[in-house]
């Protein structure tokens, strides 16, 4: 017996393994794996989510005729290397095959005990395509790999121009929220994971984040996931551009898409996903500043970064760049802190196991990055806490984009911010108890002098950049009460980093 492993992240129903019932001896085995369900801290919502998709999609293999072991979390498998190896050894398994791993730790274990990769067949790119892209160079451009995955795809290409005549319409996106706007209602699921969540519990696996268990709203197969690209492009992608950086009180999804998590365990291709925004302009039901910068998130960035994954790993997991060593405080669990911007994006994840992108960037990361927590715990909330979370596309958001851990190969500079960026871009401000306006004092709010701080303390690296020279240029130009007075402050907040 041939046994075929499919992991969490490989639902892909049209890969071509499951074209035809094999006339070989063939069985598709998932595997519950203690190992994979703690080796960072979980929220509930993301177990949920994948074990919950791999039993429907076992399912459906079976429905088709195809031969399938489900090995569920009572069996207590902890590694599974070591359970395909023990397989083998009791003679149930002669070959395995598998799909190539997109996360470096398990394509290192698996390695020892399969006998043969075949591609996942879902990304438009091999895992070498960026490394190959930039040989010989220090960094790693987007825009640059971008353009080539435009004209390589002709997607949004007018022959050999980009449609509209511009690669990029960012100049028309990046708007501020309009008072009283409201989002279109976003058509989530309703399933009943109640008995696996009890099952969790009963393999004692840790709880964090809310379950949502009995009103599950995560799509669980293909055709559920195809619903939500369907109610995406009918509704938000109009907008997606103009709002795509807004933060908003009490709205956690405003125009995004909400695919990332069909998107990452391959429930959808993203090129069908990139045609269907694209059929979108064509037809003139969405502009091209929105669907451009929607495309360009997953023809671009989702690429790029998986790109850069395998091209820096192993290291890439180790480095940081500013030596930050802090641990997470207490709040980045509970989202239990007066800054307004930060509870909200904090207890919106942990509800939903979502936040959107500027959240992740502009508000948690960014704090993060201020404070000096280190990279190591920062990357762990990320892969723990969103429902999207896989390494090979958390680690160089995370460590790279956001943390800056890599020293800017992959961002030209540090994702920070002071308070006014943040009230420009959102409506926190007004009911936060920190003063948005002032930046000294015990009211003023705490990213003002953080900011400030944060520049003065990694002068020696970061002076020398061009796209920060003007920060420099304006603190030189302070008067030396008023620096000595940030500094004072963002020393109060290092030191009552638990208290804010
Ligand atoms: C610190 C940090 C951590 C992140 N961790 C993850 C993660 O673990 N998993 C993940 O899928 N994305 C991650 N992202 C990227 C991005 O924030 C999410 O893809 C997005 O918020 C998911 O929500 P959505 O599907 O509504 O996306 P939309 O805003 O609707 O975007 C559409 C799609 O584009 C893709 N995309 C957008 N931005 C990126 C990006 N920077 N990198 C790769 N793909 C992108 C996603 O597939 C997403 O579904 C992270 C970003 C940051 C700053
Ligand atoms: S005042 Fe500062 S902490 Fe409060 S919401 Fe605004 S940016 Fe966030």
């Amino acid at each position: 017996m041939i046994g075929r492993l499919i992991l969490g992240d490989q639902l892909n129903p049209a890969h071509s393994w499951f074209a035809a019932i094999e006339p070989r001896e063939v069985c598709y085995y998932f595997v519950e794996s203690h190992e994979e369900l703690t080796y960072a801290p979980h929220h509930r919502q993301k177990m949920l989510g994948f074990l919950g998709a791999m039993r429907r999609f076992a399912a459906f293999l079976g429905e088709l005729g195809h031969n399938v072991t489900y090995v569920d979390l009572s069996a207590g498998v902890q590694d599974l290397a070591a359970y395909l190896r023990a397989e083998k050894d009791a003679g149930r398994i002669e070959a395995w095959e598998a799909q190539e791993p997109d996360e470096y730790r398990l394509d290192e274990s698996l390695r020892s005990v399969v006998d043969h990769f075949v591609s996942t067949e879902h990304f438009l790119t091999d895992r070498q395509a960026v490394a190959t892209h930039f040989s010989g160079k220090k960094t790693y451009l987007m825009e640059s790999f971008y353009r080539m995955m435009r004209k390589k795809t002709g997607i949004l290409m007018d022959g050999d121009q980009p449609a509209g005549g511009q690669w990029n319409y960012d100049a028309d996106n990046r708007q501020a929220w309009p008072k009283g706007h409201q989002p279109p209602p976003i058509p989530f699921f309703n399933h009943d994971l109640s008995s696996l969540d009890r099952e969790l519990d009963e393999a004692g696996l840790p709880r964090w984040g809310e379950s949502r268990s009995h009103a599950f709203p995560w799509p669980l197969d293909r055709r559920e996931a195809l619903q939500v690209l369907d109610a995406f492009v009918a509704d938000r992608l109009v907008h997606f551009g103009a709002y795509q950086d807004a933060l908003v009180d009490h709205e956690p999804y405003l125009y995004h898409s909400l695919l990332s998590f069909a998107l990452n365990t391959k429930m959808l291709a993203p090129m069908e996903v990139i045609q269907a925004a694209e059929a979108a302009y064509r037809n003139g039901h969405a502009p091209l500043n929105s669907v451009e910068g929607f495309i360009r998130q997953i023809l671009g960035w989702r690429e790029f970064v998986r790109g850069i994954y395998w091209a820096e790993m192993p290291t890439y997991a180790d480095l940081n760049f500013f030596n930050h060593q802090r641990p997470l405080p207490s709040w980045f669990y509970t989202g239990k802190t007066s800054m307004r911007c930060v509870s909200q994006a904090i207890e919106q994840s942990l509800s939903n196991a979502y936040a959107h992108h500027i959240q992740r960037l502009m508000v948690t990361g960014n704090i993060a990055l201020l404070l000096g927590l280190h990279p190591d715990e920062v990357d762990s909330w990320y892969l723990g806490i969103y429902i999207d979370a896989i390494e090979w596309v958390e680690q160089p958001n995370t460590r790279g984009m956001s943390q800056y851990a890599d020293g800017g190969k992959l961002g030209s500079k540090p994702y920070v911010s002071s308070g006014a960026y943040l009230n420009k871009m959102s409506n926190h401000c007004s009911s936060c108890v920190y003063s948005v306006q002032d930046k000294t004092g015990e009211k003023a709010c705490p990213f003002n002098a953080l900011y400030w701080d944060f520049h003065d303390r990694h002068r020696a690296k970061l002076e020398k950049n061009p796209r920060i020279g003007m920060v420099y240029r304006t603190w030189d130009r302070m008067a030396p009460p008023q620096k000595t007075a940030l500094l004072d402050r963002a020393s109060w907040i290092h030191e009552h980093m638990e208290e804010l």
